[in-house]
């Protein structure tokens, strides 16, 4: 009698807890693409939001309440690091009122560590003199092989978050890894024209992507990171472009691209707009965004021959 209720009463709970469809962690990324790569590792275990879109500058987002509210239910808080954040992050996660996802807490993590850091600084940088990038360059998830480091820190997290979910979140990370290294394989061979071009950039978002690809980044529109485009600084980037002959001017969607348009016209170079970073909240893939930026800077290469 005993044992029959006791196993009805198992059923029963068994039911009510298998019932609600909630994950198990509430992740806030702070962009996009971050944001695909924590649902990729994560999968149904975790409910993911980010805070910036990719139309939006991830150096500068406006701070906003609701935000600040995302952050005060989340558990986990993954940033890119690097300062990139630094304009508009410490203010939400003031005003979060979470302790969990505060600097330092196992609920922060910096997805910078994973990284081997590119222009990190030799010397101490005054961000006075307008550089965005004092502790070296955050645009990191361009490069496929750092997409993979960062996905597998998160997956560590995650579990450490979460150890009853542990082989889940190691068994979507080899699935994620996988689909990367299948895709980059296609991506080197169909970009292996742009080993060694000239390539000029809007801002210092193609070091990882130079590094992988191996084109060289021989000026910026901006004159100073985060500081834009003046027109002294323009004409000598296009002299420079025209003596280098510069295949490509590239630039992220969030930039205005007026002058990049300008200066592509005039050396005459092909001119590409990159996806700045994972449509997340359709459902984008990051393998399905690097086809996107792949595809752009294809295009850009193609419309350069004919200049
Ligand atoms: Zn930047």
């Amino acid at each position: 009698m005993n044992s029959f209720r006791f196993a009805a009463l198992s059923a029963a709970l068994c039911c009510l807890f298998a019932l609600p469809a909630r994950a198990d962690l509430n992740v806030v990324t702070t962009v996009p693409d971050l944001a695909a790569l924590t649902k990729a590792v994560g999968g149904d275990k975790a409910t993911v939001t980010t805070l910036s879109l990719p139309t939006q500058d991830p150096h500068f987002v406006d701070a906003k309440p609701n935000l600040a509210l995302a952050l005060n239910k989340a558990d986990l808080l993954v940033v890119v690091g690097l300062d990139l954040e630094i304009g508009w992050l410490p203010t939400l996660q003031l005003g979060a009122r979470n302790a969990k996802i505060q600097s330092g807490n196992p609920g922060y993590l910096d997805a910078s560590q994973f990284v081997k850091v590119l222009e990190a600084p030799t010397v101490k940088v005054d961000r006075s003199q307008g550089d965005v990038h004092p502790g070296g360059n955050p645009h990191y998830l361009h490069d496929p092989r750092a997409a993979v480091a960062v996905a597998r820190g998160i997956q560590e997290r995650l579990a450490q978050l979460d150890p009853k979910n542990a082989a889940t979140y190691q068994a979507n990370l080899a699935q994620f890894t996988k689909s990367v290294e299948a895709a980059q394989a296609d991506w080197e061979k169909r970009l292996a024209a742009l080993r060694g071009v000239p390539v000029i950039s809007y801002h210092k978002t193609t070091a990882y992507l130079g590094d992988w690809l191996g084109f060289e980044t021989i000026a910026y529109l901006e004159p100073k990171p985060g500081i834009p485009p003046t027109p002294s600084h323009v004409a000598q980037v296009l002299a420079q472009g025209r003596q280098r002959k510069a295949r490509l001017v590239v630039q992220e969607e969030y930039y205005p691209d007026s002058t990049s348009k300008l200066v592509a016209s005039k050396i005459p170079a092909g001119l590409v707009i990159l996806p700045s970073g994972a449509n997340f909240r359709d459902g984008e893939t990051y393998v399905q965004r690097m086809e996107r930026l792949v595809k752009a800077i294809e295009q850009g290469l193609a419309a350069s021959k004919g200049g």
